[in-house]
């Protein structure tokens, strides 16, 4: 689903990415470890088509991005959500709200255990809500490719299991593919098939370490359960 061949990033005089070849398959869950400033959230944003390259390729589902492609979902460490509009607007980002797409809305927001809040303002939600909101509205268009850049690194440690389990229970089920952006290593290898490592700047790909199951949460479930009460 996503290619990466070769790309190299300036941002003028700083070197910020070097030959990085990065490949995603489709229904993969890949996550990106590598020292702050190594140029993951780039690499994120190039793919996104967000950053203009120097060198090198890169593809969603075999056309080269060229700007933000609509089959690519992303989410930011924050939610960046629309104040003005409702939780249901904010995932159907603007469009008009006829039944049928309400409905959509509805049973994306009850998968995401957001079920009372389709009707409720932003600043109605907790910072937790507020990211399981912005990750409904990165996939409610059923994207190829969603991009995650530290999603949860703003939320408590409780909190951040929760929408963890949340998250990979939705894209398992969807067969989404994947690509999060961590520096959190417990949660790269809780969430993904295959764990790629960047070296510090300028950020080439380190090495890439498949993930095998059982997952190491597996372990700690009972724990987790105990603690929802
Ligand atoms: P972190 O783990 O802290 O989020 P990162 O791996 O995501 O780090 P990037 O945000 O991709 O790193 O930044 C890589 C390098 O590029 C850093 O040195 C950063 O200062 C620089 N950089 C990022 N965006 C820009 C920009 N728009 N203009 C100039 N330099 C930038
Ligand atoms: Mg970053």
């Amino acid at each position: 689903v996503l290619t990466v061949q070769g790309l190299s990033k300036w941002f003028g005089e700083l070197e910020v990415l070097r030959g990085v070849d990065l490949t995603v398959r489709a229904g993969e869950v890949v996550c990106l470890v590598g020292p702050s400033g190594c140029g993951k959230s780039t690499l994120l944003r190039i793919a996104a088509g967000l950053e203009t390259v120097q060198g090198g390729t890169v593809a969603v589902a075999g056309t080269p991005v060229r700007g933000p492609h609509p089959a690519v979902g992303v989410v930011f460490q924050e939610p960046r959500l629309m104040p003005w509009l409702t939780v249901a607007e904010n995932i159907a980002l603007g469009r008009r709200l006829v039944p049928a797409l309400r409905a959509q809305v509805a049973e994306l927001v009850v998968e995401m255990g957001l079920g009372d809040f389709l009707d409720a303002l932003p600043k109605q939600l907790s910072g937790g809500m507020a990211q399981r909101v912005a990750i409904a509205r990165g996939l409610f268009h059923h994207p190829e490719l969603l991009l995650l850049d530290e999603p949860f690194s703003a939320v408590d440690a409780l909190t951040r299991m929760r929408l963890q389990e949340m998250l990979l229970r939705v894209v398992r089920t969807r067969g989404t593919t994947m690509l999060l952006v961590t520096h959190d290593v417990d949660e790269a290898v809780y969430l993904a098939d295959r764990v790629v490592v960047m070296s510090p700047r300028p950020g080439r790909i380190r090495c890439e370490i498949p993930v095998e199951l059982p997952h190491p949460r597996s372990r700690h479930s009972p724990q987790l359960t105990s603690l929802r009460g």
